[in-house]
């Protein structure tokens, strides 16, 4: 449902005020849940869009490309950097990933929320890019044991893949104070309303809000 303001009119709804979109960035390791927040958020939420990256790594199965990435060759990646096409990109595990700028700078300013599951270097970049329109959650595993039980069971990864992943969780992990807001999933559930509550609560922040000025100017007569 589209949010409205529904509290200081009863009985009569006030769509929102006008407002600049933001950069909501989901990081966590591997397995961790973000991509599963993800999904459920834009399911539930529809002023929020994927910022599609861009990948070397091969397709996983069940993925689409143009949806959960564009796939994309060595070289593609290569004339993309040359071309200053990514807002960001960095070299994860073995391979490259990197968000596609275009559309992105737009959206905000039309009111577009972007919803970027990306690593901390790329929340890094973001954030020295463009830090007001920025907001980061980091969500947590409740235990290593159970990151890997969780990598494990999707059965998507060889052994080797996930023994590289778990030794890559801690140093991921030891970015955690670098995020905005941190979050610990250890039910599917809660993790969600507390991510939504986190999006909700930013969205009303007063200097996203830029109808606020024109808005107040009428009030005050
Ligand atoms: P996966 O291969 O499991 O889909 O993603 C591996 C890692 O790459 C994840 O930590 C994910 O957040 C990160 N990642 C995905 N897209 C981007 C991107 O555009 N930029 C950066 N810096 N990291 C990304």
């Amino acid at each position: 449902m589209a949010e409205t303001d529904m509290h200081s009119h009863p009985g009569k709804s006030r769509p929102d005020l006008e407002r600049r979109g933001l950069m909501f960035i989901l990081s966590s390791p591997s397995g961790a849940g973000k991509t599963t927040m993800s999904r459920m958020l834009l399911t539930a939420d529809e002023q929020v869009k994927l910022s599609v990256s861009a990948t070397t790594r091969a397709k996983r199965p069940g993925e689409i490309d143009g949806v959960d990435y564009h796939f994309v060759s060595d070289a593609q990646f290569d004339a993309m950097i040359e071309k200053d096409e990514f807002y960001e990109w960095a070299p994860v595990f073995n391979y490259r990933y990197g968000t596609p700028k275009g559309y992105i700078r737009k959206g905000l300013k039309d009111g577009q929320d972007f919803l970027f599951d990306i690593d901390w270097q790329g929340t890094q970049q973001l954030y020295q890019k463009d830090q007001q329109d920025a907001v980061s959650v980091f969500i947590l595993p409740p235990s290593l044991p159970e990151l890997r039980r969780r990598l494990e069971s999707r059965g998507q990864d060889s052994q080797s893949t996930i023994d590289d992943r778990m030794s890559r969780a801690q140093a991921e992990i030891s970015h955690w104070a670098e995020y905005d807001y941190v979050v610990v999933n250890d039910d599917v559930d809660q993790c969600f309303v507390k991510v939504r509550e986190i999006l909700h609560a930013e969205r009303r922040k007063r200097t996203r809000q830029t109808g606020l000025i024109p808005f107040v100017r009428e009030l005050m007569g």
